[in-house]
């Protein structure tokens, strides 16, 4: 079983408004996504968020 205690939490931040819509959990291995694009509440659009640490 997979550690889930070492589980980093990142925020998607979205760059036009700085509206933090989304988290998820960082992967400390693997390749994944810096920029996804997701719908902004704030916006009203799809937007190319950025992960933050918290
Ligand atoms: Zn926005």
């Amino acid at each position: 079983m997979a550690k889930a205690q070492n589980r980093e939490w990142v925020s998607l931040q979205c760059p036009d408004c700085g509206n933090r819509n989304y988290r998820k959990p960082r992967r400390t291995r693997g390749e994944y996504k810096l920029n996804i694009s997701k719908y902004c509440p704030a916006c009203r659009t799809h937007k190319v968020h950025k992960e933050k640490k918290k």
